[in-house]
């Protein structure tokens, strides 16, 4: 063979091998109605070099899968490889176990999950499906899985199969193969694609929006509700509703609303839950008329008026995925059923046992249209929040005369956001869903995933929480991290008394300095849910603390990372960073101290402030914490920090 011949086998034989590096497999496992499984192997379609994609046509979809998981090899990991699994929120686990499992079943609050090994990260978006599957991470004998589970059968309780299965897999190398470079790549993807738009450029023509950049959102959790019964099987009707709880009147709210603006909070969103009529969960899906009990449309008028006269905003809360048989809008032709006619559980709540109100049915009837121009002409321009809807995979409806899947009901959804952002100024929802996020200006929280890692639900198995979502949607959206943050300033609620009911929480007031400063490092504003005079002394607290920090709501969140052992780096897009130190002992970062349970805000100038955690306090300007040992440490772009000793 001379050096010719030699040389064109050695080419071949490596295109040979780059051909097969892109021709991926993905495994499909069908898990079957019996409890068993049938495996197949599908091809991944080559997209360009950094993306294949997955396809799995509807035809091809047995009437015998229960479920789908789709596995490509690359999502996959050994015990002991250098990386972690991750969901749409930022939920991960490093590979350090035997076995395991995470499933998310609200999977799709971001259609993105990943697999970090090594230097590369896959990540896979899903496309068909968005609203129908769960995010899966499991280990067994040493070998992890990252996949999505399309929820065949539970779909299928609905209406047939009507779209193919789509995921398409990007895969991102070295410095852009983190949690930071996922958040990024699928912020980029939302910026070009779902028409979202930065808060800050949404304010220039939007004083609702201009608003909530500068001010928090307190939330008067209910005025008045019905006691949640013990027999939860009671279908309510206007003869047998169970008395009214008054907590909130709109006369006392206008007290309160002086009263903490005396105390010094200036600037704060109200959102009005339980002004419906029959109070909270009441009589849904009726808004009005405003409950009489409380005050009525002219209480409700009045202390949106004393509001605005105190320089506050005002919003109120709806809710249009329920019905409760009270409401004279109850109709069960209106509800959303399954495919045999029965109906979803809807739980049950103030206003006894919940059906799921067919949303579309209640745009399709104009009521949101017109409930939205009525409490405008009641309070007044404001955000207006609604109940559920990106907290949950939106709701499917297979009533014959009204079939809605799970996709057409969230674009409902974002239709009725789109429709208060026009008749309100704003819109908001209860958690980080973003199939409708182009229309919301708010979010209450994200979900409960901080607050599982914290109580090790998942017993090891989740290692923690990175800001994904924070990464992708701060200062286009506001939020608060988890409803582990929620009322940080309150303490733990105490339920000893035995109270099986929500709601009427009563907190110890103490305060963990962790929750502070998870709010400054996740890039988060405080939410605070209140319905006593009590609660002002620790709304005001909250208000200090996020004073500080309340200018990075304009901007975009560029980085984040751990730079020393329980010490956070948190960057933005003018060029500010916090540092945010978890320790017991200060720290030292880039020459200056960060203080033992506080943070350090670096302005673009060149200027810093720190702030440390005091039991009296809170999270505040804490100088005499400070160690200024500027210089000390020298490193580069971001140098590397070490624990030291408080003096
Ligand atoms: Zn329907």
């Amino acid at each position: 063979m001379n050096s010719e011949v030699k040389k064109s086998a050695f080419l071949s034989g490596i295109l040979l091998v780059a051909f097969a590096a892109t021709a991926e497999e993905a495994l499909v496992r069908v898990n079957l109605a019996d409890g068993g499984v049938r495996t197949e192997r599908v091809a991944l379609a080559s997209v360009s070099p950094a993306q294949v994609r997955f396809t799995y046509p509807k035809e091809r979809i047995t009437d015998d899968a229960v479920s789908i998981d789709v596995v490509p090899d690359f999502m996959t990991a050994k015990k002991g490889d250098d990386g972690y699994w991750i969901d749409a929120r930022g939920a991960y686990g490093r590979f350090e176990h035997e076995s395991g499992v995470y499933e998310n079943d609200r999977a799709g609050w971001m259609p993105i999950f990943g697999l970090k090994r090594g230097e590369t990260l896959w990540y896979g978006q899903v496309m068909g499906w968005r609203c129908d599957y769960h995010f899966c991470a499991e280990a067994k004998d040493g070998r992890y899985e990252a996949f999505p589970r399309f929820m065949v059968k539970a779909l299928r309780a609905y209406y047939p199969v009507y779209q193919d299965i789509v995921v398409d897999f990007r895969r991102l190398d070295g410095a852009a193969a983190d949690y930071v470079g996922y958040a990024k790549a699928y912020r980029k993807y939302q910026f070009a694609n779902a028409g979202i738009r930065m808060a800050r450029d949404r304010a220039k023509t939007n004083p609702v929006t201009d608003y909530l950049l500068e001010s928090f959102v307190i939330r008067i959790s209910q005025h008045c509700r019905k006691q949640v019964l013990k027999d939860r099987t009671l279908r309510m009707t206007r003869a047998n509703e169970q008395p009214l709880l008054v907590h909130m009147p709109f006369l006392i709210c206008q007290d309160y609303a002086q009263q903490l603006h005396d105390a010094g909070v200036d600037k704060a969103t109200f959102l009005s839950a339980g002004w419906t009529s029959g109070g909270y969960d009441g009589r849904y899906p009726d808004m009005f008329p405003v409950e009489p009990a409380i005050g009525g449309e002219a209480g409700f008028k009045a202390f949106a008026e004393r509001c605005r006269d105190l320089g506050f905003q005002m919003s109120a809360e709806v809710d249009y995925t329920e019905m409760y048989g009270p409401a004279d809008r109850f109709n069960l032709d209106l509800a959303c059923r399954y495919a045999n006619g029965q109906f979803p559980d809807g739980g049950f709540w103030p206003g006894g046992l919940a059906y799921n109100l067919c949303t579309k049915k209640a745009l399709d009837l104009g009521w949101c249209q017109t409930d939205f121009a009525r409490l405008r002409d009641v309070i007044g321009p404001g955000p207006l929040f609604f109940d559920v809807m990106s907290a949950i995979e939106p709701r499917r409806c297979g009533h014959p005369a009204h079939k809605v899947t799970s996709d057409e009901m969230g674009a409902v959804y974002s239709r009725l956001f789109e429709l208060a952002q026009g008749a309100m100024g704003g819109a908001a929802s209860e958690c980080g869903f973003d199939l409708g996020i182009r229309h919301l200006d708010y979010v209450n929280y994200l979900w409960h995933e901080i607050g599982f890692w914290k109580s090790n639900r998942y017993k090891g198995f989740l290692s923690g929480v990175f800001p994904v979502w924070e990464l992708v949607y701060h200062g286009v959206v506001f939020y608060t991290s988890d409803r582990w943050l929620q009322n940080h300033t309150y303490g733990n609620e105490d339920r000893s008394n035995g109270a099986f009911d929500f709601g009427w929480g009563v907190y110890d007031r103490k305060e963990d300095p962790e929750k502070a400063l998870k709010i400054v490092e996740f890039g988060g504003r405080p939410i605070l849910y209140t319905h006593t005079f009590g609660d002002i002394p620790s709304i005001v607290k909250a208000w200090r603390e996020y004073k500080p920090v309340r200018h990075l709501q304009k901007e975009e969140m560029t980085g984040h990372r751990e730079v020393a052992a329980g010490v956070f780096l948190t960057a933005y897009g003018d060029g500010s960073y916090t540092v945010c130190n978890y320790n017991r002992s200060s720290a030292i970062f880039d020459g200056n101290a960060i203080p033992a349970l506080g943070y350090v805000l670096f302005n673009p100038d060149g200027t810093r402030k720190a702030f440390a955690f005091d039991s009296e306090n809170g999270l505040c300007e804490g100088v005499t914490r400070l160690l200024c040992r500027v210089n000390e440490v020298k490193g580069g772009i971001m140098p590397r920090s070490r624990p030291v000793e408080d003096p």
